[in-house]
């Protein structure tokens, strides 16, 4: 009978598992992370076209990030850069994100 012999694969297989149990961990904790994050993303989504509405509304005075608005409802304000090759440039100090944007009638 082969019992020991498989007993002792079993036994390797323990090993294998009880040694990649950290690593294991820590891909849970990132998958976690991403269902966080697509989560975030879904209910962001599900109010799209409301954030989308009040963004509109906001007064010019101060440019706001329309990233950080649609996916994450903060109102970050944006900062001009320089560019001359464009009428207008924003960033995010947030996000990072560049806005450019070229005059209407070159557009
Ligand atoms: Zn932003």
């Amino acid at each position: 009978m082969a019992k020991g012999h498989l007993w002792a694969e079993a036994d390797k297989y323990a090993d294998d598992l009880k040694s990649n149990r950290g690593t294991l961990r820590d891909e849970l904790a990132e998958l976690e992370k991403l269902k966080s994050k697509v989560r975030a993303l879904i209910a962001a989504a599900d109010i799209a076209d409301d954030r989308s509405e009040e963004y509109g509304h906001f007064p010019d005075t101060k440019p706001l990030c329309p990233r950080c608005w649609m996916h994450y409802g903060e109102k970050q304000p944006l900062r001009q850069i320089d560019d001359p090759t464009h009428w207008a440039a924003y960033r995010c100090k947030e996000c990072k994100q560049t806005y450019r944007f070229l005059p209407k009638e070159a557009s």
